[in-house]
């Protein structure tokens, strides 16, 4: 912890384009280059959370309080039920310890997949997170949104993140997925091999994927446009994308791609 914070003080220097802030995720105090604030940047010294995360907790704050308050003074009510999809330990663990709120995945306990629910976990959540998770989730998309609304209460919301351009259609990277299996051929590349219902083998290369090589692959890229067409067919109203900086957490968004979005079950 020493070397910690002696390192933190030498960073305290107040030189320009640089921002002084306290993360709204542990509440300590950073300082950090202007530039580095992207999506995926702008790491908290302390707890590690970037941008988009401290974006998607100012934004359930505002929610529940009317205003931006640090994650460590949310006031604790378990009558409150959230669920997040993947969420990062960073928001994840405290939000587990104010609301009546479970963090799943799709890949280990506690499961849960979107593509599959129950009719128990209809109408259950006041807050569902879902932060960069619908890019991979397989063909077609339409349902997934669907069961999204599904599992929120009427009246809750939806605090929702995946990267996205403004305009157009959504690319949809393999947009009829039979039995496949992605794997790393000899030549050293990704390459996904989709038997088709005829029985042909189809192979896709130029995978993308998200935290390294092999790990989550993309599975399309939304526009804004068409995301919120799915967004509204699913039956959500209130749509609106949080752009908007808050300096004093360290919140900016320099570019409009990938922002994230808070959406009401109508
Ligand atoms: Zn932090």
């Amino acid at each position: 912890m020493k070397s910690r914070l002696s390192s933190l003080k030498n960073r305290f220097n107040p030189l320009p384009g640089k921002l002084c802030f306290e993360c709204n995720i542990c509440g300590h105090k950073n300082v950090l280059g202007i530039d580095e604030l992207q999506r995926e940047g702008g790491a908290c010294f302390w707890c590690g959370s970037v941008v988009r995360f401290r974006s998607l907790m100012a934004i359930l704050s505002a929610l529940l309080y009317n205003e931006i308050i640090p994650l460590p003074d949310f006031k604790r009510n378990k009558k409150i039920t959230g669920m997040g999809m993947s969420d990062a330990s960073c928001y994840a663990s405290p939000l587990s310890a104010a609301f009546s709120y479970e963090n799943t995945y799709y890949h280990q306990e506690p499961f849960f997949d979107i593509t599959k629910i129950e009719e128990s976990d209809h109408d259950k959540f006041d807050f569902v997170i879902s932060s960069d998770v619908f890019e991979h989730v397989l063909s077609p998309i339409q349902p997934a949104f669907d069961n999204l609304c599904k599992i929120i209460k009427p009246g809750g919301s939806l605090i929702f993140s995946v990267p996205y351009k403004m305009a157009g259609e959504t690319e949809e990277h393999f947009p009829v997925l039979n039995e496949f299996s992605v794997q790393k051929e000899s030549s050293g590349e990704w390459a996904l091999l989709n038997k088709n219902a005829n029985g042909e083998t189809e192979r896709y290369s130029n995978l993308v994927f998200h935290g390294g090589s092999g790990a989550t692959l993309e599975m399309r890229l939304f526009s804004l446009e068409a995301l919120m067409k799915n967004l509204r067919e699913a039956g959500f109203t209130d749509i609106r994308v949080h752009n908007e900086p808050a300096f004093k957490y360290g919140i900016y968004w320099p570019k409009p791609f990938g922002i994230p979005l808070l959406a009401r079950k109508g």
